[in-house]
């Protein structure tokens, strides 16, 4: 039986997704290795079917080579997608738990396959069965089993400081009104507010392009590198061939979305599309391009001015003579423009010319904040002077990500962090019971 520490200990954590669930779950798993009497409360603001936040509707696509294997270069990637800011300390243990984190969900019966690369190559990843929506379910019934109470339709409002910069305690927003919920509780913090700070598009990463009209979660469209793309007026405005799509989709994302009127554009193809072989796997919306037999029929379907759609197409096509036997969508394959071509296109510039042709309505969709709370490598929330004791933080409110977040690694640091968070809560109460 567990034993009662002085005083009734209570744990608040906040949020139902990936970091939140993580850190319940793991704290109930450590009182109970400790044999510690701690109250557990989950505050989650959505609606029970509801809840989850971003990982519900996120593949969860999580970069390791194998669930029982991380690629040794991790952490360097880190420091390359971050132009050398990331935080060392913090990427060493997200390296180094990686596997065990993915062990312990394999335990709560999250299962994971290999899934196949859209269509290029790119860092090898994994993937829960059933996508983050497993992820929440899974962890939600184990952390209940574990005696976790969730309060759903529950928003934290902020926290209670004392005057000396500790957490006293929280206050929430339910239909009940707004209560506090005080005393010597400990808070693992998930998702209060998040920062943006002035200049916000350096504080959003638009991860993908998604089809504009698809009611699916995450509908990319990664064909676009074997066509053009154009603008509202029919214009080329980036180089579409640049690199494989993991390593462009954001940056074509965040300039749709920022730069471009309308905040649209159009990814313009034509049926040689059809020849790539599992092409469908680029294409995640459920929504047909689309097509006309003729470019002219092809722009008023899509609202832009035909003649310049075929002026930016002739343009492309005369430069488009390289030889397309070299064609490889798998790889960078070489295949690019003639030099008179502005912007030019480095890789599968092959011409568009064979009828039906195609078009897919592309915007940028957010999947990341960036400009979040500074945490350490025991996910503590660090101020001004240094941690401050009781509070931790782990997921999509903290920080760690410049300018690009890495591929597939925001729900994998989420559970890492959420269950070193929850760990380091549990012996900070016990520390902390043991002084008084
Ligand atoms: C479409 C899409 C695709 C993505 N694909 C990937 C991918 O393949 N791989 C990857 O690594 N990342 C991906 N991401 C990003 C990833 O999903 C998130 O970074 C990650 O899920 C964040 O987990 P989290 O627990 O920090 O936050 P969330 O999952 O967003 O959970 C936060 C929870 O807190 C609750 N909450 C918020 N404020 C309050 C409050 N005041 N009081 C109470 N509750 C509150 C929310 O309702 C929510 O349930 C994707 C994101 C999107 C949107």
């Amino acid at each position: 039986m567990a034993r009662n520490l002085q005083k009734l200990q209570k744990l608040i954590v906040v949020g139902h997704g990936a970091a939140g669930l993580a850190a319940a779950l793991s704290a109930a798993e450590q009182a109970r290795s400790r044999d510690w009497s701690v109250e557990i409360t989950l505050l989650e603001k959505s609606r029970e079917g509801e809840a989850g936040g971003n990982t519900r509707w996120s593949p969860s696509y999580m970069r390791l080579d194998a669930p029982d294997r991380i690629d040794p270069g991790f952490e360097q990637d880190m420091q390359h997608a971050s132009d050398g800011l990331a935080d060392r300390s913090y990427f060493r243990i997200l390296a180094e738990n990686a596997v065990a984190t993915v062990g312990w969900l394999q335990t709560h019966g999250v299962e994971f396959v290999t899934p196949v690369y859209y269509l290029s190559a790119g860092p090898a990843r994994i993937q829960p069965v059933g996508g983050g929506n497993a992820i929440v379910e899974k962890l939600a019934a184990a952390a209940q089993r574990a005696g976790v109470k969730i309060c759903y339709e529950t928003a934290l409002n902020g926290l209670v400081m004392t005057e000396g910069h500790r957490v006293r305690g929280v206050e929430t927003q339910s239909s009940d009104g707004v209560a506090e919920i005080a005393g010597k509780n400990h808070v693992v913090r998930k998702h209060d507010f998040i920062f943006l700070p002035p200049g916000v598009e350096h504080a959003i990463s638009n991860s993908g392009l998604v089809d504009l009209r698809s009611q699916r979660s995450a509908p990319v469209v990664l064909v676009y590198p074997y066509g053009i793309v154009v603008d509202q007026d029919g214009r080329r405005f980036f180089d579409e061939g640049s690199g494989l799509v993991h390593e462009t989709w954001e940056v074509f994302a965040r300039d749709i979305h920022f730069s471009r009127a309308g905040s649209i554009a159009y990814a313009v193809l034509d049926s040689r599309l059809f020849d790539i072989e599992g092409f469908g796997r680029a294409i995640r919306s459920e929504v047909p391009p689309y097509w006309a037999e003729t470019l002219e029929d092809l722009a008023p379907r899509i609202g832009i001015p035909a003649g310049a759609l075929r002026e930016t197409v002739d343009a492309y096509n005369a430069a488009a003579t390289g030889d397309v036997t070299r064609f490889d969508a798998t790889r960078c394959d070489g295949l690019k423009t003639a030099g008179t071509l502005k912007p030019p296109k480095s890789n599968w510039a092959r011409p568009i010319t064979k009828p039906p042709f195609l078009a897919y309505p592309l915007v940028g969709a957010i999947a990341y904040t960036f400009g979040g709370l500074a945490t350490n490598e025991k996910a503590e929330v660090l101020g001004e002077r240094g941690p401050m004791p009781g509070l931790y933080a782990a997921g999509e409110t903290t920080g760690h990500f410049y300018g690009t977040a890495p591929n597939a690694v925001s729900v994998l640091r989420a559970l890492v962090f959420g269950k070193i968070a929850g760990r380091e809560a549990i012996e900070f109460i016990r520390t902390r019971a043991d002084q008084d």
